[in-house]
C-alpha cells in the first residue's frame, strides 16, 4: 500500500538476485493520505541505498524513486520507459561496473545482513522530511557511508567475565545469544543484528559484553570450556 514499506533489505535483495535496476513509485510528497508520510521514508531509504551502491562500486542510477498520483498514467509510462532505457544502457548489474559477480553477490548479502544495524545507526536521518530536492544528495555523504562500514560495531561476551545470568539471552530480539544454565554465554555473530541490547542489559557488576568497533571479533570460546565452575562448588 505504501512506498514507506519498501525496506532497504528488499532493494538489496533485488540486486543480489541479479536485477539490473529497481524502480520505486510513491505518492507525491506532502500528499500522503496518512499521518505517517511513508513516501519520505522511501525517499530517504533510496538516498541511503544509492550511497551504499556507490560504496560497493555499483552505479546508483540503477535505483530510482519517483512520486506521482494514480491519475498520472502518461507521466508513469514516460518515467518507466526512460528508466528502462537507462538500465538497458547501463548493462548487466556488476558486469558493466567491472565487479566480479560472486564478489558482488557476497557483498550484497553481507550488507543485507547489516540492514537492521544500518537502520538503527541512521535512524534520525532516515526519519527526515526533505522538502528541497537540492538537499537530497547531502543527506548521506560518501565519507559517512565509508565510515559506517569501516567502523561497524560488533558485540562480544568476555568469557572471563560472563556469569551466565542469562539476562542477555532473554533480552536478545533475535535469539543470537547461545545460552544455557551455568554456561558462559556466546554471541552467534551470524545471527546478531548488532542492536546493542545485550550490552545495555548485562548487569554492570559483570560488564561482560564488550563493544568492538572496526576490529575482528575474537573467536568464540570452545563448547567444552564453557561450563562455569562456581567457587563454592570448587571447595
Ligand atoms: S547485539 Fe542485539 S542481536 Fe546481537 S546478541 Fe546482542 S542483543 Fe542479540
Ligand atoms: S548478561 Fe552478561 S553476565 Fe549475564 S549471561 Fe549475558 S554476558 Fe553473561
Amino acid at each position: 500500500m505504501c512506498s514507506g514499506r519498501v525496506d532497504l533489505a528488499f532493494v538489496l535483495r533485488a540486486f543480489s538476485n541479479g536485477l539490473d535496476g529497481v524502480f520505486i513509485g510513491g505518492c507525491r510528497l506532502k500528499e500522503c493520505n496518512y499521518s505517517t508520510h511513508g513516501n519520505y521514508h522511501a525517499l530517504n531509504m533510496v538516498l541511503l541505498c544509492r550511497k551504499i551502491m556507490e560504496h560497493i562500486g555499483l552505479n546508483p542510477e540503477r535505483l530510482r524513486i519517483e512520486f506521482m498520483t494514480s491519475g498520472e498514467g502518461i507521466l508513469f509510462a514516460e518515467v518507466m520507459s526512460e528508466f528502462g532505457n537507462k538500465v538497458n544502457k547501463l548493462g548487466p548489474l556488476g558486469k558493466a561496473e567491472g565487479i566480479d559477480q560472486n564478489e558482488l553477490k557476497s557483498k550484497l548479502v553481507e550488507i543485507t545482513k547489516l540492514v537492521p544495524y544500518i537502520k538503527l545507526v541512521k535512524n534520525e536521518k532516515l526519519a527526515s522530511r526533505l522538502e528541497n530536492p537540492e538537499e537530497y544528495d547531502k543527506l548521506f555523504t560518501k565519507d559517512e557511508i565509508d565510515r559506517l562500514f569501516s567502523e561497524i560495531i560488533s558485540y562480544y561476551i568476555d568469557p572471563e567475565k560472563c556469569q551466565a545470568c542469562m539476562t542477555c539471552a532473554k533480552r536478545c530480539p533475535v535469539e543470537a545469544v547461545i545460552s544455557a544454565k551455568n554456561q558462559i554465554h556466546v554471541i552467534d555473530q551470524e545471527k546478531c543484528i548488532k542492536c546493542g541490547t545485550c550490552f545495555e542489559a548485562c548487569p554492570p557488576k559483570f560488564g561482560a559484553v564488550t563493544k568492538i568497533s572496526g576490529e575482528p571479533v575474537p573467536p568464540p570460546i570452545p563448547e567444552e570450556k564453557r561450563t562455569i565452575v562456581r567457587k563454592s562448588k570448587e571447595k
